[in-house]
């Protein structure tokens, strides 16, 4: 328990939650970046060559991550989010590109029923916390 607290005190210094931060830090490690980069927005032509870069030049559209495992029948999820433009843009992530998908949803899952939130607000607060890290995480990159 004391643990618990003492890596929850150091996680909210670096604003990150400490459940979040295994998948963030998997985001960097395991991610495949190549299989979805670079990407084009088909509206304005605009070119985004690196997630960083991606999430740095659009917004999430809501609570952006939605889980499609069950449409699917495979761990795949999608994000929306809006391009400068105003353009949906959507990032599918299957086990190929992310393999924690289903720990990724669990995790979620569980947090919202721990404390009684709707999923998508927690999942609202993942996708935040997924831009900034990356962004925070990549700056110098390319
Ligand atoms: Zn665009």
């Amino acid at each position: 328990m004391e643990q618990c607290f003492e890596s929850t005190a150091k996680a909210a210094q670096e604003r990150y939650d400490p459940q979040f931060l295994k998948f963030l830090k998997e985001f960097e490690t395991v991610f495949r970046h190549e299989r979805l980069f670079p990407k084009d927005c088909r509206t304005c032509g605009r070119t985004f060559r690196t997630l960083a870069e991606y999430l740095l030049n659009t917004v999430p559209k809501g609570h952006s991550f939605e889980d499609c495992e069950e449409t699917m029948r495979q761990p795949y999820t999608m994000t929306y989010r809006h391009c400068s433009c105003g353009n949906t843009l959507v990032l599918t992530l299957t086990e190929e590109t992310y393999p924690y998908l289903r720990e990724l949803w669990s995790m979620l899952h569980e947090k919202a029923s721990r404390s009684g939130r709707p999923i998508n607000e927690v999942v609202r607060e993942f996708s935040d916390q997924w831009q900034h890290y990356i962004i925070t995480h990549n700056r110098n990159e390319g």
